[in-house]
């Protein structure tokens, strides 16, 4: 008899006709001799659209107010599926995140989980019944309810398994698992059987982004391997989990993403303080920088260029404008016509010349690099944004499909 943690997603939850199949699912496991635990998300765009109800009274508003709110979007679908449950004739027990001793911080709408209490929910286990939790929400230390962030139901499958010591964590979703690029972009891509945290982790900083990565990161720091599976599907998915190496492989996936841009300043003096000015004032504002280049200084003075997400480019044009005139900077220019395309995997440690390989495939389809960034186990290239698509089919060809 194994204990199972389920997670199923806005998009699986989605009809009350999905919630039913859902139901036959879960009753279907159970009857299989397992002791199941359902963590849902709210019914499709649900929460976004309680997101646009707020805004109707409010253009911003009270962050309390709004975790009351959303957190009502998750009990929905806790409701219907323990009455698809029942009605299939087993007993389903459900709890709003405070019920399922899920403990918070206090800062509404992206609190973080402090502590798990599991007592209820294996009293609830041991009775027999279905648990069925409400994923995204939790209570703060005042008793008031708090969200864990958009895409928060993740965080909560993945820290009930670890509270639970569940035998396995699946988290339910609309594609197959974790292919080795995005599939709507490269036809040949697979699904990738077996990957590590760390390399799903660079996935989601590279734009594939298939989970939340605050999920991914609790699942690596308690150890709790998940997998990702497709709910309506009949395939294995794939496992994440911690893995030293992978034999033969030196390149897990390929992923573009073209929702970046690229701010460059010109002719900085070239003295010490000035980036630190710069990044920490971005930093300030919540502004994540990606990609950064500082070119060699001539007669002291240098460019420096640095990638943020296309949302953040306006706000961080106008900081980066500011201090580029007290530094006396030549000019500052932004790029909104450019993608990154990076290469993933544990395998590239033990495989020199993985870089050389990502360039030449880039060149000889003319792909002009503008930046690179490397880690241990990525390789990023900052180029033109028209030339993404080509540039994701010709290195996966190089790496995955050769
Ligand atoms: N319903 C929440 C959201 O849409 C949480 C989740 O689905 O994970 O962000
Ligand atoms: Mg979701």
């Amino acid at each position: 008899m194994a204990l199972i943690v389920q997670k199923y997603g806005g998009s699986s939850v989605a009809t009350t006709e999905k919630i039913s199949r859902i139901a036959e699912k879960i009753v279907a496991e159970k009857r299989n001799g397992n002791r199941i635990v359902a963590v849902v998300s709210a019914m499709g765009k649900t929460t976004d659209n309680l997101i646009k109800l707020a805004k109707e009274i409010i253009s911003e508003p009270p962050e309390k107010e709004m975790d009351i709110l959303l957190s009502t979007g998750e009990m929905v679908t806790v409701a219907l599926l323990c009455m698809a449950i029942e009605k299939l004739g087993e007993a389903a027990e459900g709890f709003p995140g405070y019920f399922a001793g899920i403990k918070t911080d206090s800062v509404h709408t992206k609190a973080r989980i402090q502590t798990i209490e599991p007592a209820r929910i294996i009293k609830e286990l041991e009775k027999g019944n279905i648990v069925v939790i409400a994923g995204f929400q939790g209570l703060s230390p005042d008793s008031a309810i708090t969200t864990l962030g958009r895409g928060g139901s993740d965080l909560t499958a993945v820290a009930v398994a670890a509270a639970v010591k569940a035998d396995a964590c699946d988290i339910y979703t609309d594609v197959d698992g974790v292919f080795t690029a995005d599939p709507n972009l490269v036809p040949e891509a697979k699904p990738i059987p077996e990957i590590s945290y760390d390399e799903m982790l660079e996935m989601a900083s590279t734009g594939a982004k298939v989970m939340l990565s605050r999920a991914v990161e609790f699942a690596k720091r308690y150890n709790v391997p998940f997998s990702v599976k497709s709910t309506f599907g009949a395939g294995e998915g794939t496992m994440v989990k911690e893995l030293a190496m992978k034999e033969g492989t030196d390149v897990s996936a390929v992923s573009l993403d073209a929702k970046q841009a690229k701010i460059t300043v010109f002719r900085v003096p070239d003295k010490p303080g000035i980036s630190s000015m710069l990044f920490t004032a971005l930093g300030k504002e919540n502004i994540n920088v990606d990609v950064i280049v500082q070119n060699v200084s001539k007669d002291n003075f240098a460019d420096i260029s640095f990638t943020v997400n296309i949302t953040d480019a306006e706000k961080t044009l106008k900081i980066t404008k500011e201090l580029g005139k007290e530094v006396m900077a030549e000019n500052v220019v932004c790029d909104r016509d450019i993608a990154k395309i990076s290469i993933i995997g544990i395998g590239m440690m033990n495989h020199p010349g993985v870089a050389g390989r990502m360039f030449h495939a880039l060149g000889k389809e003319r792909i002009n690099i503008e930046m690179i960034s490397t880690s241990e186990i990525k390789i990023s290239c900052v180029i033109k944004k028209s030339d993404g698509a080509k540039a994701l089919k010709t290195v996966h060809a190089e790496f995955i499909e050769s």
